[in-house]
Order: structure tokens, then C-alpha cells, then sequence
């Protein structure tokens, strides 16, 4: 007999689930999404967790584990199909001011590289080798360049995987899903029901939870960036992290993203801060005079969820193991969102998942 999958939550992780599961023919599958504050589609999309100094290991294993995944997913995606694929390997380049400061990077991409692979070439450059890569950077800088660092777009990735969930034959509705017990879900006043229920709603899983008496430690943040078109040729150029607050990346046909803004107290408030704005513009001029000449053509804003200790969690609610949840990726859920949907697709259908996700367990942050 066929189960019944819902997804709530049309994100990146709520999204791989789908293209997953619709796969196979014995999952009948609704995604219901309501499309407002969507983080993955605000997103900078940096794929490079390797150059990170945060001291969590589970953090970094599942974001390291997230990155390599992404040759997988694009494997995967192309043999639905699927062209244009948004993920690029493009490299990414970690900027510093001092010579001394890249060697403590250096040390930990190299340790990392032992069991990633993934990870490649790792050089280190200074003044004009670095804007060799970046034309329009101050040759003062010093940088540290990774082969395996990479970007994705992450809006059109999730039309993407949609479009082939579509293809595999599940339904999507648009609107603000209630989650009435375990197997059941309103939406528009229709209660539907499932054998799944997966609740990839990102920052909003303490309202999903509330109404059923669970407490949730996950937190929204702010989320703003710009977005400039230059007349570079920008395609095959890196990722650009300097240090401070912003990262400048380059898309296809001259699209160069700065971003992001982290702002916490601001709930889930999505109105636009010029003033924010200009400053991150003003910043990536530092870094890149030219980038003062044009204009912001985009901007965009998105809500980021964090837990107390900045830590991801997924898997089943505590005593409901029919409601599967991931949220609190924060500002690595681009990286780590794909490989998350797809750890849940495949504990779903009952397949191995070689992967061993006890340290991200539910029940150390919802509470009944
Ligand atoms: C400005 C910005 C820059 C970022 N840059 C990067 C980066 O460079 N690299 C990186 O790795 N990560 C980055 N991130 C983080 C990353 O975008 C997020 O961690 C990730 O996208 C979260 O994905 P998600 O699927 O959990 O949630 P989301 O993408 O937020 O999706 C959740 C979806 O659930 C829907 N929803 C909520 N409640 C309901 C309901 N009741 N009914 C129906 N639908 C509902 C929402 O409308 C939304 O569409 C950035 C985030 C922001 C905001």
C-alpha cells in the first residue's frame, strides 16, 4: 500500500526531501508550502564550510558532510533530467590583512582535507595573485584559496528540485499549513492526512509545535543582502570571503552578492534597512572600489533560525515518531540543507542511511 508523505515547508531542506521521496512510486506526496520569509531563497550561497574556525565538531561534520553532498545532489539531478543545474565549483578565497593570519586557516583546511578530499588544491596568495582571481579587489590583501569551495543560487535550485517532484507526480499547495496531531494537517480549512508528516518550516517550527504542547528551541534572525549586475565577466570567478561581516559573490552575467546582514530582536520582520544596505555596499567598495559605481539593481530578506547554541537538529519529534523536523541551520543551511532533506528521505523509505545523527537529536531542543 502507498504512504502518504506531507512536507510543510518548500525550503532547500523541504524541497530535497520531496525530490527524494518522489522517486519512489510507493509515496504518494503533498509539499505545502507558504513561501513567505523563505531563508534558502534570500541566501548568499556560500558551499565552503572548510576555512570555519566555530569549535562544534557535529556542526562541522554534517556542513562538511553538506558540502561534499553537493556533487551527489547535481549527479542525481541530472540523471532526473534536470539542465542548468545551479551549483558551481568556482573555489573560494578567505581574505586577510596579514601574512601570519592564514597559516592558522591553512593548518585546519589541511587537517580537514585528510578525510575530505572534496576539499583540493588549498594555496596561498598575496596581492596581485589574489586580484589575478578577483580583477577588481585591492591588490593589499592576502588570501587563502580552496578548490573545492563552490556557490549555489539557492531560489532556483529549489524550483528545481520542485519541478521534478512535480515531474515524479506530487501535489503542491501553496498557503500556511496547522498541524492538527501526528498524522493529521489543516490547510484553507481541509484537513489532510498522512502516514509522514515532515516539518521543514525553518524558523516558524515553534509555531508548528505549539498548538500539540511542545516548547521549541529555535529563534529568527534577519537576513538582508544586495545584489549589483557590473560588466565583469564574472562567472568563473570565486567566492570572496574578507574578514568582517560581508562576503561578495559572483554569479553568471556580471550578478556579483553582497551580503549578509545577522540581526537578532528583529522577530520575523522582513521590511527592507536602507541604511543597512548602503553600508554593506559601502563595505564591498573597501574590498573592490569599482563596486561603489553600480547601483543596487535587488535586494533581498529572508529569516534565518537559530537554536541556543547555533547548533542544526532533524529527525523525529519526541514521542511522535511519525513528524520528522529539521530547523536551526542558521547561516550554513544552504550547505547543510540538502544533505539533511535527503538523510530524512531516506530514513522514510527505510533505506540505510550511513550516517550516524544522534548528536543532532530533536529531544535536545523540543520539549513537551
Ligand atoms: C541573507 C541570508 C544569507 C544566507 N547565506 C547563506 C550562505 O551563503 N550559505 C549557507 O550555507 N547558508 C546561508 N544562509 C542560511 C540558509 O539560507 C538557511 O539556513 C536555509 O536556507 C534554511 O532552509 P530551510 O529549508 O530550513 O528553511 P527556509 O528556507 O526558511 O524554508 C522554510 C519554508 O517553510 C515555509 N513555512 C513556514 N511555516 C509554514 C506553514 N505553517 N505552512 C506552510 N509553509 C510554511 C516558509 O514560508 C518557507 O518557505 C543564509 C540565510 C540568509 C537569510
Amino acid at each position: 500500500m502507498k504512504k502518504h508523505v506531507i512536507i510543510i515547508g518548500g525550503g532547500i531542506v523541504g524541497s530535497t526531501a520531496a525530490f527524494y521521496l518522489s522517486q519512489d512510486s510507493n509515496i504518494d506526496l503533498t509539499l505545502i508550502d507558504h513561501g513567505v520569509g523563505t531563508a534558502t531563497r534570500a541566501a548568499a550561497g556560500i558551499i565552503c564550510p572548510w576555512m570555519a574556525q566555530k569549535k562544534n565538531k557535529d556542526w562541522y561534520r554534517l556542513t562538511s558532510q553538506g558540502a561534499v553532498f553537493y556533487r551527489q545532489l547535481v549527479a542525481d539531478l541530472e540523471s532526473a533530467g534536470a539542465k542548468d543545474i545551479p551549483f558551481k565549483q568556482t573555489g573560494t578565497i578567505g581574505l586577510k590583512s596579514k601574512p601570519e593570519l592564514l597559516d592558522k586557516i591553512k593548518k585546519i583546511a589541511e587537517d580537514r582535507r585528510l578525510d575530505t578530499p572534496t576539499i583540493g588544491d588549498i594555496t596561498t596568495l598575496e596581492g596581485q595573485e589574489v586580484s589575478n582571481y578577483l580583477p577588481p579587489l585591492k591588490p593589499d590583501f592576502y588570501g587563502i584559496h580552496l578548490e573545492g569551495g563552490g556557490r549555489i543560487d539557492g531560489g532556483k535550485l529549489i524550483d528545481l528540485l520542485q519541478e521534478k517532484f512535480l515531474e515524479n507526480g506530487g501535489a503542491l499547495l501553496q498557503g500556511q499549513a496547522r498541524l492538527i496531531d501526528e498524522g493529521t494537517v489543516q490547510l484553507d480549512g481541509r484537513e489532510l492526512t498522512a502516514d509522514h508528516i515532515i516539518l521543514a518550516t525553518g524558523s516558524w517550527l515553534p509555531d508548528m509545535l505549539e498548538p500539540l504542547g511542545y516548547q521549541v528551541d529555535v529563534r529568527p534572525q534577519k537576513g538582508q543582502l544586495l545584489e549589483l549586475d557590473t560588466d565583469f565577466d564574472t562567472s568563473d570567478w570565486p567566492v570572496c570571503m574578507p574578514y568582517g561581516q560581508i562576503d561578495i559573490l559572483p554569479f553568471e552575467n556580471g550578478k556579483i552578492i553582497v551580503g549578509a546582514t545577522h540581526e537578532d530582536n528583529m522577530g520575523y520582520d522582513l521590511t527592507l534597512d536602507p541604511e543597512k544596505i548602503q553600508t554593506m555596499h559601502e563595505k564591498s567598495a573597501e574590498f573592490m572600489p569599482d563596486l561603489a559605481n553600480y547601483p543596487v539593481v535587488r535586494t533581498r530578506i529572508g529569516t534565518r533560525a537559530y537554536t541556543s547554541n547555533y547548533a542544526p537538529f532533524y529527525g523525529t519529534v519526541p514521542e511522535m515518531d511519525n513528524i520528522w523536523v529539521a530547523s536551526g541551520l542558521g547561516s550554513s543551511g544552504l550547505t547543510n540543507g540538502p544533505f539533511i532533506g535527503w538523510q530524512i528521505a531516506k530514513e522514510i523509505l527505510g533505506k540505510d542511511t550511513n550516517f550516524d545523527r544522534s548528536p543532532y537529536e530533536p529531544a535536545n531542543y523540543i520539549k513537551r
